[in-house]
C-alpha cells in the first residue's frame, strides 16, 4: 500500500510542477514514505532522516525532508522533537495536503472527512504491467500486536464507480494485471457493491487480463467471494490469507476471530471452487505467552496448507497495542531461533510447490528484465517469479512457457507461443 501511495504523491507532487529526481542524494525534496508495523521499520526513519540532513546538494542547499506514512501518523509533532530538521509530517489520510505543506511547513495527522481520493490529480499516463490500486483502508479488526487501526484508521471503501474509473487509466496506460489492495481488502463494501461485485465489475475492463488482491482476513472471506474465483478467470488463482499461528490459544489472545479448524475449513472451501489455487500468509513468532507446543503448532500448519510462500516476523511490541504490556514477553533468542526454523519450513513448502508446478504450461506477464542476456522475468498465474529467455518478448508481454525447473523462490519457463502482445 505503501508503494501505492508513493506512486500517488509522485502523481501530486509532479501535477505541481515537479519532476522526479534520478536519486534521493540529487533530490531538493525527499518523501520518506514510513511503515509503523514493526519497531525495526520505524526506526530506519530516524537514521535516514539524519543521513538526509547531513547530506547537501551541489548548489550547498540541503534537502526538505518530508515524513509520511504510518510512523508520521503515530508519532506526528515527536517526530520534529526528536528530529527538529524535518520539514514536513505527513499522515497516510492527509497527504493531498501536501503541495500546501511544502510551502509552510508543519505537521498535520489529520484524518481529515474529505476523502483524498477525491482530490489526487489523474492516474499517470504511463504505469507498470502489473499496477496496484487502493480500495480500501483502516481496519477495524483490533489484532492485539497491530497499530494499523490507530495508524490507518476506521475501514473505509472507495467507491466503486471511482475504482472502475480508475482501473480503466491504469488499463490504459499499460497495465494489464491489477492487484487490489486493502488493509483488508475483502472487507470492502460500497452501498450495495460487495467486494465479490467490485471484482467482477474490475475484471470486466477491456483490456485487462489478471486481477490480484491482498491482504484479505478471513473473518471477511466469504461465500460469494470465494465463487468468484471459479467464476472470473481473471482471478488469478493465488490467495495470501493470513493465519498468524497454528494456536487456537495464541489466536485467541491475539484477537484473531478465527481458529485453526476455521481457517482451515476456508482453505478446503477455495480448493473446492478452485483447485489449483496456490496460498500464501503471514506468520508472527514470539507472541507474548508462546510456547514450544503453541510454535509446533505453527510449523504444523504450515506443512499442512503447503504455503507456496509466506512471510513470517519476530513480534515486535507496538505502543499502545494490548500484546505490548502483557505478560510473559518471549525472549529475543527464542525468537530468533523460532523464525530461522519457521522460514526453513516454510522454504521447504515453497520449494516443493515450485517442484510441483515443473511440467506444467502456464502464462507469464512479463515484468523486468533478467540478468542474463535476453532474459526477462515474470509471473505466473501463481505469483512465482519466472525467468524467461526469448529475445522477441518484451515487458508487459504475455508469454505461455512451460516450467522445466524449480528453485526455492523462482522458475525457469521455456517459451512456448508469444501470445497477445502488448498493444
Ligand atoms: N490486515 C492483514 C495484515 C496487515 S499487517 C491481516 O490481518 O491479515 C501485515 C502483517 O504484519 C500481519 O499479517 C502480521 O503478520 C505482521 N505484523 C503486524 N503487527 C506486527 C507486530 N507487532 N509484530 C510482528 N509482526 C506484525
Ligand atoms: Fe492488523 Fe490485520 Fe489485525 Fe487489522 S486485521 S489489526 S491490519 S493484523
Amino acid at each position: 500500500m505503501n508503494v501505492y501511495d508513493s506512486e500517488r504523491i509522485g502523481e501530486l507532487l509532479e501535477a505541481e510542477g515537479y519532476a522526479a529526481a534520478p536519486d534521493a542524494a540529487r533530490a531538493d525534496v525527499v518523501v520518506l514514505n514510513t511503515c509503523h508495523i514493526r519497531e525495526k521499520a520505524a526506526e530506519k526513519v530516524y537514521s535516514d532522516i539524519g543521513r538526509l540532513k547531513a547530506s547537501r546538494r551541489p548548489n550547498g542547499i540541503k534537502p526538505v525532508v518530508v515524513v509520511a506514512g504510518c510512523v508520521a501518523q503515530a508519532e506526528g509533532a515527536e517526530i520534529v522533537r526528536r528530529a527538529p530538521a524535518v520539514d514536513v509530517v505527513v499522515g497516510p489520510n492527509a497527504y493531498h495536503r501536501l503541495p500546501a505543506m511544502l510551502k509552510a511547513g508543519g505537521v498535520d495527522t489529520d484524518m481529515p472527512v474529505e476523502s483524498k481520493f477525491a482530490v489526487l490529480p489523474p492516474r499517470r499516463a504511463v504505469v507498470p504491467a502489473s499496477a496496484f490500486l487502493t480500495v480500501q483502508e483502516g481496519c477495524d479488526k483490533f489484532c492485539t500486536f497491530c497499530v494499523v487501526p490507530y495508524t490507518r484508521g476506521a475501514e473505509l471503501s472507495r467507491p466503486a464507480d471511482a475504482l472502475v474509473a480508475e482501473a480503466e487509466a491504469l488499463v490504459a496506460g499499460g497495465a494489464r494485471e491489477l492487484t487490489l489492495l486493502g488493509q483488508n481488502v475483502n472487507a470492502y463494501r460500497d452501498v450495495t457493491t460487495s467486494f465479490a461485485d467490485l471484482l467482477a465489475r474490475i475484471a470486466a475492463v477491456r483490456g485487462l487480463v489478471r486481477l490480484r488482491y491482498t491482504t484479505s482476513h478471513p473473518r471477511d472471506m466469504n461465500d460469494e467471494l470465494i465463487a468468484a474465483h471459479r467464476d472470473l478467470p481473471q482471478l488469478m488463482p493465488y490467495l495470501h490469507l493470513p493465519v498468524q499461528s497454528g494456536s487456537d490459544r495464541l489466536l485467541k489472545a491475539m484477537n484473531r476471530a478465527h481458529t485453526r479448524a476455521s481457517y482451515l475449513a476456508i482453505l478446503d472451501r477455495l480448493r473446492a471452487a478452485r483447485a489449483d489455487i496456490a496460498l500464501s500468509g503471514d506468520f508472527i513468532v514470539g507472541f507474548p505467552g508462546e510456547t514450544d507446543a503453541d510454535f509446533a503448532a505453527t510449523l504444523s500448519i504450515v506443512r499442512e496448507v503447503g504455503y507456496a510462500q509466506a512471510y513470517s516476523f519476530k513480534y515486535s511490541p507496538r505502543p499502545g497495542t494490548p500484546a505490548a504490556t502483557m505478560g510473559e514477553q518471549v525472549p529475543e533468542d527464542v525468537k530468533d531461533a523460532r523464525l530461522a526454523e519457521l522460514q526453513a519450513t516454510i522454504g521447504e513448502t515453497a520449494l516443493a510447490f515450485n517442484r510441483a508446478s515443473v511440467g506444467k504450461r502456464c502464462d507469464v506477464l512479463l515484468e523486468r528484465p533478467g540478468r542474463r542476456p535476453g532474459q526477462l522475468i515474470g509471473k505466473s498465474p501463481w505469483l512465482q517469479s519466472v525467468f524467461v529467455v526469448s529475445p522477441s518478448a518484451k515487458i508487459g508481454d504475455i508469454v505461455t512457457v512451460d516450467l522445466i525447473d524449480a528453485q526455492p523462490n523462482s522458475l525457469e519457463g521455456a517459451p512456448v507461443i508469444l501470445t497477445r502482445a502488448a498493444a
